[in-house]
């Protein structure tokens, strides 16, 4: 049994103290698996935990899959506080020009991987394979990555990127997904939005999906759960859960948790 916390799920133009009194408000994303595996270290992570009350959360982290760069995903400083306030040794998986920017703590350490050679890495009963994402960063060098977590059911973290590298595609061919928890970042409405070219709107995904079903990537009673929502790009929490579960899928919502 995989357990999923949502730390945050939203996009980057949520404003994590301006917007905190918004109804609809969504911190930065982040997810935690399983209580010691997280997937990036950003602002979300501890605004969540400041503002729900979950004062040492991350103390049995011992994993982060870092995403890519983009400062709502990652930040020294965040790295810093995660490792002041885990009791474990962490190892911190991200792409080789992520190591400028780790920073000098002593119970971490980095390890570069290598998402084009799908490099595979163990942990916690999964066996985690990056894999390349369509979405950049300024960082020369930087190949932003998707996450794979084949254990009992199969987990693909699809964020940030607009729809599937090819290299990708062909990988999720052989490895078909129970859970895909995907980009989401633009709405219904949106498909002149400069943003689509790095992220998903939701006749992409709804395009996508059709794809996956039809290639049993995807069965009928896999998960589809939209994350990483832009705040100007979609209607309220209440429209947008409607108009995902219209569709078939889940939207996610700060501390929303996931047994699967
Ligand atoms: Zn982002
Ligand atoms: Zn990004």
């Amino acid at each position: 049994m995989s357990k999923i916390v949502f730390l945050g799920t939203g996009a980057a133009d949520w404003h994590m103290t301006q917007d905190i009194e918004n109804p609809d408000f969504r911190a930065l994303s982040g997810m935690l698996i399983d209580g010691h595996i997280m997937i990036d270290c950003g602002p979300g992570a501890f605004v969540y935990e400041d503002k729900y009350g979950k004062s040492g959360i991350y103390r049995n982290v011992d994993t982060v899959f870092v995403t890519h760069s983009h400062d709502d995903h990652f930040g020294k400083a965040y790295v810093e506080r995660l490792c002041a306030e885990s009791e474990k040794n962490i190892t911190l998986y991200g792409d080789k020009a992520l190591e400028q920017f780790i920073p000098q703590c002593k119970n971490l350490t980095f390890v570069a991987l290598d998402a084009s050679a799908h490099q595979t890495v163990e942990c916690g009963g999964y066996s985690v394979t990056a894999l390349k994402s369509n979405h950049a960063t300024r960082v020369p060098g930087e190949q932003t990555h998707h996450y794979y977590f084949k254990g009992e059911k199969n987990l693909f973290i699809g964020y940030d990127g607009a729809w599937l590298i090819a290299d990708t595609w062909e990988f999720l061919q052989k490895n078909p997904i129970d859970v895909y928890v995907i980009d989401a970042t633009c709405g219904e409405d949106f498909r002149l939005d400069f943003r689509n070219f790095s992220h998903n709107n939701l006749h992409m995904i709804d395009f996508m999906y059709e794809t996956f079903i039809a290639n049993n990537v995807m069965t009928k009673d896999s998960k589809l759960i939209l994350t990483h929502l832009a705040k100007t790009l979609h209607p309220s929490n209440a429209d947008t859960k409607l108009i995902a579960n219209k569709r078939g899928y889940e939207m996610a919502y700060d501390g929303m948790e996931l047994e699967f």
